[in-house]
């Protein structure tokens, strides 16, 4: 086999290498204009859209004299000379660059190799820097966009309100003043207007709160055991009623909003309730372990398939006849978490229960 000299093997090496590599002598400390082309690597020849025989041995001066008139390559050829002179490294970070041949933004550092020597690294960054760029300004259409929506959503179910108010008072009107002159279908018909209106009235109320978690709130540390506690008095009618067992362990504070963070706990511990299996009383835990908060229960449960789409807005897995709903409480939630940088799942069994789990970044 050929033995290969250390100087073809590192040569092979550093043309290999995806970012470019360059070694530079700097015979006078004191002038930029003496400063040489040792070895450049093949990455950085292209940049420089040369042959190695073209460069290699000469000066910068001969080769690429446009570089002293311009600022970034200014920059870069004193580096070199300081780096030469003093030892260290720089990194530059983004550095622009353009010639009669080449434009675009690269990252550069220089290196001291020994005395009068250094090494450049250096990588282009054009298209990244550019692929950067648009999706900052496609983040800040969507987020433009979003508001937007958010804002439509909060108008439209505000004003959508007030026409259901009407409805409701005139069939309430028309029961009182025709009721007994009406027969059983005419009742039937007003008690789907009234059944219809209270469901629109909940949606719009879900779909309120929905878009209000958006607007900003200035996040307090808040004590989520005063909260429960709060919540726990405020559900005791249903608790109550459904023979409820609900237990809180001791939760640390969070930084968050007061409202949001009732909501999220609100949506998670009635749901545990809502949908508890026929004859079963809930037993509901809330607590906190190593991945996140918890909201558990021994409820109907969620299958596999379903356990990422509920948190879809408007997804529900039951009719209204099985377990009454909007299905905007866990789209709700997600927003929330999303909000405060957490995550929110479920692990679940079908048939034994659901546990919630969520993160708050704080
Ligand atoms: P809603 O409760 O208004 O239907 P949600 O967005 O709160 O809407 O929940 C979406 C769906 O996820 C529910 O319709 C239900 O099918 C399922 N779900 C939520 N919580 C539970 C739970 N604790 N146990 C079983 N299924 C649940």
């Amino acid at each position: 086999m050929e033995k290969f000299s250390n100087i073809s093997i590192l040569t092979k090496t550093f043309n290999d290498l995806p970012i470019g590599v360059g070694v530079f002598y700097v015979p006078d400390l004191n002038d930029i204009k003496s400063i040489e082309y040792v070895f450049m690597n093949k990455v950085l020849l292209y940049e420089m859209r040369k042959e190695s025989h073209e460069v290699i041995g000469k000066k910068i001066t001969e080769v690429a004299p446009e570089a002293f008139d311009h600022e970034g390559g200014r920059l870069v050829m004193e580096t070199y000379r300081k780096i030469a002179k003093d030892g260290g490294k720089i990194n530059l970070g983004l550095i622009e660059y353009s010639n009669h041949m080449v434009a675009g933004t690269y990252e550069c550092s220089v290196h001291h190799i020994q005395s009068n020597y250094v090494y450049v690294m250096l990588r282009n960054v054009t298209e990244l820097e550019q692929i950067k760029r648009e999706l900052e300004i496609k983040n800040t259409q969507l987020e433009l966009k979003n508001k937007e929506i958010e804002e439509f959503v909060y108008i439209a179910s505000h004003d959508l309100q007030e026409p259901l108010r009407t409805m409701t008072s005139i069939v309430n009107f028309l029961k009182e003043d025709y009721g007994n002159k009406l027969d059983e279908t005419a009742h039937k018909y007003f008690n789907l207007i009234e059944n219809g209106a209270a469901r629109m009235k909940q949606l719009i109320r879900d779909l309120l709160d929905y878009s209000k978690t958006a607007q900003s709130e200035e996040l307090k540390e808040i004590n989520l055991n005063q909260l429960l506690e709060e919540l726990k008095s405020d559900l005791s009618d249903l608790i109550i009623r459904t023979n409820t067992s609900i237990e809180i362990d001791d939760l640390p504070n969070v930084k968050g909003s007061k409202t949001e963070l009732r909501l999220l706990f609100q949506n998670l511990i009635s749901n545990a309730i809502k949908f508890r299996k026929p004859d079963v009383s809930p037993i509901v835990k809330v607590g906190v372990e190593k991945r996140g908060f918890y909201v558990s229960d021994n409820g109907i449960g969620i299958d596999e398939q379903n356990k990422e789409n509920i948190f879809k807005i408007f997804k529900r897995l039951h009719s209204q006849k099985e377990y009454e709903g909007t299905g905007i409480g866990l789209a709700h939630c997600l927003k929330i978490i999303k909000k405060y940088g957490g995550n929110i799942w479920v692990e679940s069994t079908v048939g034994k229960g659901s546990k919630f789990l969520f993160t708050v970044a704080n």
